[in-house]
């Protein structure tokens, strides 16, 4: 049993104002196994006003001297990869084999990238008589989610820090163990007072009190469609810059010419990992007619022979979801399919055979969707993957551009030209061509209502600066 009493704020750890814990549940198990102080408004006063006094210099130290603190922030990591693996499979139990190479992976790579990127960025430009200086926005407020725990953070905050701002970090209440691992890392890397602070606790009330905070200068939030809007709302009040990664329900294009077997194959175990829970999880499976019942065989023959169960065990690829409340809300969603009248191939809301303890759901495989169906339209967050025919190009263009969202998309074709031009048509932040790797340096980020903002190599750098130009005399050498 971990029990975490402090918050991080301004270089130390100090108790938390409030006497609220919040239990952390490992969802295997159905045991509290954490608890974490649930930090109060006036936790976040104290936090912001030792980001804001911290500020001034951190803003102002040369890139090289907050690359030196990146890259012991990254060896810090680095060196603890084998337990940021464990406390994630502990606490929303992602299976060992993506908790090391995904859950503990990403954050270290990301980390490193913005060391590496401190080398060669230009901070200054020349524009005509212009010179255009790129400042540090200011105080950040990082909120995040629990699906990708660490890698989510540590794309904010190892970005502002580059940048020269400092960070309020407000970790999901489901998995707030590894925002506790990521303080020590940043305390042990040097970093100075202030810059960066850990305040835990609910979207409701320590959340909300950043965004309305006047000494937050920006908003920095990933997490669902539904909180990123009261965000926007909140934060309008002071004009504040948020930048918004949100929810998804992309689609997977299979052309007809590419080799259904494995695009299938490979488009429901994609789902799969993570039990479903990928923001930009490939969720809507596009087939042609003519391969769609050969396509709903290989689909349900791949999801029935994934290894459900003990995300501790090596061989398990696909473990519970996070927890009760997600549990419950995708077995409404599967029912509420089945009411609709979709066909279920395989999966269902009774939890699978022999697992009667923790949040497991059976991988779901849904065919005869249409369009109008809520399991089309909404983002489900879990082990679900809904199979869809389509007529000819253009009909799974529409049919994929149907959504509020904007966030992934995949084609597979057995050109490759083929498949990119069909992706440029795509109304989405990124697309996966001919199974394409993403791409740590590439901009991460939605159309639509997916979100307005950017993460991950410069583009997400770039977030967290703001331009400020310097008009010189015009006489003076470019
Ligand atoms: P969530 O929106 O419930 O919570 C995310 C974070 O926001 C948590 O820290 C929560 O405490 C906080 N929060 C909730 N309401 C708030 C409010 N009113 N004011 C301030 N903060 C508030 O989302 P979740 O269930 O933790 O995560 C799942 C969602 O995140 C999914 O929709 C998923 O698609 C999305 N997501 C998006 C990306 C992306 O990069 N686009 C990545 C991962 C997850």
């Amino acid at each position: 049993m971990i029990r975490h009493k402090d918050v991080y704020i301004d270089g130390a750890w100090r108790p938390c104002s409030g006497d609220e814990v919040t239990e952390v549940v490992n969802p295997a198990t159905e045991q509290v196994i954490a608890t974490v102080p649930a930090a109060t408004e006036r936790d976040v006063d104290t936090a912001v006003a030792a980001a804001r006094a911290a500020l001034p210099a951190w803003s102002r130290t040369a890139p090289a001297e907050r690359r030196v603190l990146l890259e012991r922030l990254h060896q810090g990591l680095a060196k603890r990869a084998d337990e940021i693996a464990e406390l994630i499979t502990a606490e929303m139990g992602a299976p060992r084999q993506i908790a090391t190479r995904i859950q503990a992976g990403l954050p270290i790579a990301v980390s490193e990238s913005y060391a590496r990127l401190l080398e060669t960025y230009e901070f200054e430009e020349r524009i005509g008589n212009a010179l255009v200086v790129k400042e540090p926005l200011g105080v950040v407020a990082a909120i995040t989610p629990w699906n990708y725990p660490l890698h989510q953070v540590v794309a904010k905050v190892a970005a502002a820090l580059a940048a020269g701002c400092t960070v309020v970090l407000k970790p999901s209440e489901i998995t707030p163990l590894n925002a506790y691992l990521l303080a020590e890392a940043v305390d042990s890397a040097g970093f100075p007072a202030g810059v960066f602070n850990l305040v835990p606790g609910t979207g409701a009330v320590v959340g909300e009190a950043l965004v309305s905070h006047p000494g937050v200068d920006m908003v920095s939030f990933t997490g669902s469609t539904r909180a990123g809007k009261r965000i926007g709302e909140l934060a309008a009040a002071t004009v504040k810059k948020v930048a918004l990664e949100l929810g998804g329900k992309s689609a997977h294009i299979i052309l007809p010419d590419a080799d259904l077997k494995s695009a299938v194959r490979a488009g429901v175990a994609g789902v799969m990992r993570n039990s479903g829970q990928t923001c930009t999880a490939l969720t809507r499976l596009l087939v042609h007619r003519d391969s769609y019942e050969r396509a709903i065989e290989v689909a349900r023959e791949t999801a029935e022979s994934t290894v459900v169960g003990d995300p501790t065990d090596e061989r398990t690829q696909m473990g519970p979801v996070a927890s009760a409340a997600q549990r419950d809300t995708v077995r409404r969603y599967i029912a509420e399919a089945v009411a609709q009248g979709a066909r279920l191939v395989t999966g269902g809301i009774e939890p699978p055979v022999g697992l009667p303890t923790g949040y497991y759901v059976r991988p779901t495989v849904f065919a005869d969707v249409t369009e109008d169906m809520t399991i089309a339209q909404e983002e489900i967050f879990g082990p679900v993957i809904v199979l869809m025919s389509y007529e000819d190009e253009e009909d799974a263009l529409r049919i994929a551009n149907n959504s509020v969202y904007g966030l992934s998309g995949a084609v597979t074709s057995a050109s490759e030209e083929r498949a990119l031009a069909f992706a440029r048509r795509l109304e989405t932040g990124m697309i996966h061509v001919n199974s394409g790797p993403l791409n740590l340096l590439a901009p991460f980020g939605g159309y639509k209502q997916s979100g307005n903002g950017r993460e991950l190599g410069v583009h997400g750098l770039e977030e967290f600066l703001q331009a400020k130009a310097l008009y010189l005399p015009a006489s003076a050498p470019n």
